[in-house]
């Protein structure tokens, strides 16, 4: 078993720009969990099935297979063996991943897939249940949050710098619907995991996040190297008796 970060926190709070610049310094494999819900929302909609029709996403699901690789350390995500990671990011994805994630067919699926993954290499993986329902045994558990205002204001900022039209108010409403589904959905619903550190993300830049969970991977690795050795020497004296 490998060593693994989870990061979990509502949309927006800057959880996979922070968490690759974490993987990056730590040379940790970062894990894009909502990439994974992306791709099967790609799959639902080319299949015209509605949002909430759950009986045909349910059955819909034995039809895809997701799968994940890595290019100079950049994830890639594989639909039926198409690589749609260009595909991932548009809001239309996006609200159909949201949609389909409450399907519990569709979230038994996926973390397979992330269990899997994180057992196979030392990850910082991100998404909304991972602390709490993934990797429960998470070596490091961050909970990242901001307010919707800073979150929408971020996005805004995104979509404008690409060119693109933004509606700052529909984007706030928008986060604020995602959120109260994430939240209250029956199935592994979005909540801060009992051990999770909480790091609200909305006054600090994005190294200065960065920065205090590489602190916090490196003080916990420091002190599971001292409990690794008080063990050693604790079962070197059972040895000597
Ligand atoms: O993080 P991202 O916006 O890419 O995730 C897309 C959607 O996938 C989220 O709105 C959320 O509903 C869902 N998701 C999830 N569990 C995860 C990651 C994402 O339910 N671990």
């Amino acid at each position: 078993m490998g060593y693994s970060v989870a990061i979990d926190g509502p949309a927006g709070a800057g959880k996979s720009t922070i968490a690759k610049l974490v993987a990056k310094e730590k040379e940790f494999i970062y894990v894009d969990t909502g990439a994974m819900y992306r791709a099967m929302a790609i799959h639902f909609l080319r299949c015209g099935i509605k949002a909430d029709d759950s009986e045909k996403i349910s059955a819909a699901v034995n039809d895809v297979n997701v799968t994940i690789s890595y290019v100079n350390g950049e994830q890639q995500v594989f639909l039926n063996g198409e690589n749609v990671t260009g595909m991932l990011r548009t809001e239309e994805v996006g609200n159909m991943a949201s949609a389909s994630s409450v399907n519990g067919d569709v979230r038994k699926k996926l973390v397979e897939l992330q269990r899997k993954l994180a057992a196979s290499a030392c990850v910082v993986m991100d998404g909304r249940d991972i602390g709490t329902v993934v990797l429960p045994n998470a070596d490091v558990k961050v909970y990242l949050t901001a307010s919707v205002e800073v979150r929408a204001q971020r996005r805004y900022k995104e979509l404008i710098e690409k060119g693109q039209e933004a509606d700052l108010e529909k984007i706030k409403k928008d986060i604020e619907e995602r959120d109260y589904r994430d939240m209250n959905r029956d199935i592994s619903p979005l909540r801060q995991a009992e051990d999770a550190i909480l790091v609200d993300s909305s006054n600090m830049t994005i190294e200065e996040n960065a920065r205090a969970i590489i602190e916090l991977i490196d003080k916990n690795q420091a002190e599971s190297c001292v409990i690794g050795s008080a063990k050693a020497i604790a079962n070197a004296f059972v040895n000597e008796k």
